[in-house]
């Protein structure tokens, strides 16, 4: 079926599995991704949760941190928590490497240590109740640029962004039996597929 969209993600470490089961409550195909070349055969990419630095060591080899920067410059991607870290523009606590895709400054391990974890339900801009959000040492979006939107909040800092094709949250939708976050990403990416243009390269 044309309208078929697979999404992969990202399976270096973290907690892709949840993600996929997700995907796979909704219908959609997932792949892992392990390999750059992997990237080649999905319509958007889920990053998830993990610990960053550490992504950032498995990123480092045949080029994948490059072929991953290409790969969100042009097709949808959402990042939760160390996702959301490698999206951002600039990475504060410490300064680190990243895609640089969203218009963001986040600091990682913002929570301190005693509520570093922790579930809240709250209100946001995406149809329907107050969301569930579990996070697990969670960063903290200190700045967002012009073009990015807030979808949700915590103490008054952005827990929840869009910006055009890039999702982040530095919470862990997947954790929750609520699906809306993952669904909104999916429409992101059947919009982004529906004039099928096809990239040559
Ligand atoms: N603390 C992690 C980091 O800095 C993120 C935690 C998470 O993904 N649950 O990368």
């Amino acid at each position: 079926m044309s309208d078929q969209i697979t999404i992969g993600v990202l399976a270096l470490q973290g907690d892709y599995d949840a993600h996929r089961q997700t995907l796979s409550l909704l219908g959609v195909r997932s792949v892992l991704v392990r390999k750059p070349e992997e990237l080649d055969d999905i319509d958007g990419l889920v990053i998830p949760g993990g610990e960053s630095s550490t992504f950032l060591k498995f990123l480092d080899r045949e080029g994948f941190l490059a072929k991953l920067r290409d790969f969100v410059s042009q097709k949808p991607a959402f990042g939760t928590c160390a996702g959301a870290i490698l999206l951002a523009k600039e990475v504060r606590n410490p300064t680190q490497e990243s895609l640089g895709i969203l218009d963001i400054a986040i600091q990682r391990n913002a929570y301190g240590r005693q509520i570093d974890s922790s579930i809240m339900t709250g209100p946001t801009k995406l149809d329907g109740p107050p969301l569930e959000m579990v996070f697990i040492r969670a960063p903290r979006i200190e700045r967002t640029g012009a073009g990015v939107e807030v979808l949700a909040e915590r103490e008054q800092h952005p827990v929840l962004v869009r910006q055009g094709k890039i999702l982040a949250a530095t919470f862990h939708p997947e954790l929750s039996s609520d699906t809306r976050v993952h669904e909104l990403f999916v429409n992101m990416v059947r919009e982004q597929e529906k004039p099928r243009v096809q990239v040559t390269r």
